[in-house]
């Protein structure tokens, strides 16, 4: 990985099985500059989009179509993460590349409320958001500093809140199932720490498994060791509990040795994205979306674009 842009970010082929990865967002983070041995210079916004049954859920909602056009709106935050002005990425425009329809989206799951994670929520207004209890009362009340500057209602009130008690035992044997799409089954884990209710979003097929982690951690790297002083003072000052992100971590670290059959990945790694991207699509790089899938962007109802997807 370099620091130059290292893949195709915008999404031209649906993943089989129903998922496809979307990168809703790029950037090139100050954190990445001050930490080269532990980040890549380059950074993604990682989403899911499931398709099936006729409609379509997102995991994460990354920067809206408004954000992306002048990111420089969202101020500091934007400058911390070295926000690229690039419209296209945006869920709604990746959907509507894909050929479905943006209207088809019901659901968007949250992994957290951070900026870069929920200002997408605005281009689907009608969609149910289910949020962990924990996240949406910490998002509302914004207790401390670190919570007034990385949350912003402006982004997600009003939604349709869809809230979820997720307790801090929830792990990946005893989930908090939120929903089915297709041969989908996608529930929450608690992985909190980096904010007070962040959930890992895990999503079980009868071909695959998956764990979105969010932000419980940037890099795989942190997931081999706890790293320096020096990072270890980054993360108190982006994690709301650093004991408690720790402790997701080594959660995490265990399930990476025990769970072959899971994939694991967080919001922001180019190198996950690029691997899960390969991984969706099949060795051979051939998508659901060809021959017979007949994608006439009208809407996700066909049955057999529904079989193909
Ligand atoms: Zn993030």
């Amino acid at each position: 990985m370099t620091d130059d842009e290292p893949i195709t970010l915008g999404a031209s082929h649906r993943g089989n099985g129903g998922l496809t990865h979307l990168a809703c967002g790029t950037g090139r983070p100050l954190g990445a500059r001050l930490f080269k041995s532990r980040f890549k210079g380059y950074m993604v916004c990682h989403c899911l989009l499931f398709a099936g049954d006729g409609r379509l859920v997102l995991v994460d909602a990354g920067l809206s179509r408004e954000e992306l056009r002048a990111p420089r709106k969202l101020g500091w935050f934007a400058t911390a993460l070295g926000l690229q002005s690039e419209p296209q990425l945006a869920a709604y425009e990746q959907i509507g590349a894909l050929d479905f329809n943006p209207s088809a989206v019901t659901d968007v799951v949250l992994t957290h409320l951070d900026l870069d994670h929920a200002g997408g929520l605005r281009d689907f207004p009608d969609a149910r958001v289910h949020v962990s209890e924990a996240e949406l009362d910490a998002a509302r009340r914004r207790r401390t500093m670190g919570e007034r500057m990385r949350y912003r209602a402006s982004q997600w009130e009003p939604a349709r809140w869809v809230v979820h008690a997720v307790s801090d035992s929830t792990d990946v044997s005893s989930p908090v199932e939120l929903l089915r799409v297709g041969n989908w089954t996608l529930s929450y884990v608690s992985l909190p720490g980096h904010t007070r209710g962040h959930c890992g979003v895990l999503a079980t097929s009868s071909d695959a498994n998956v764990l979105h982690c969010g932000d419980a951690y940037y890099d795989r790297s942190e997931l081999a060791d706890a790293g320096s002083f020096l990072f270890r003072c980054f993360k108190r000052g982006v994690d709301t509990s650093l004991a408690q992100a720790e402790s997701s971590r080594r959660r995490l670290r265990v399930l990476q040795a025990e769970r072959a059959d899971l994939q694991l990945f967080c919001s922001h790694d180019p190198d996950e994205f690029a691997e899960a991207v390969g991984h969706s699509l099949g060795a051979d790089g051939a998508d659901g979306a060809d021959g017979a899938d007949g994608a006439d962007g009208a809407d996700c109802s066909d049955g057999a674009r529904d079989a193909a997807i």
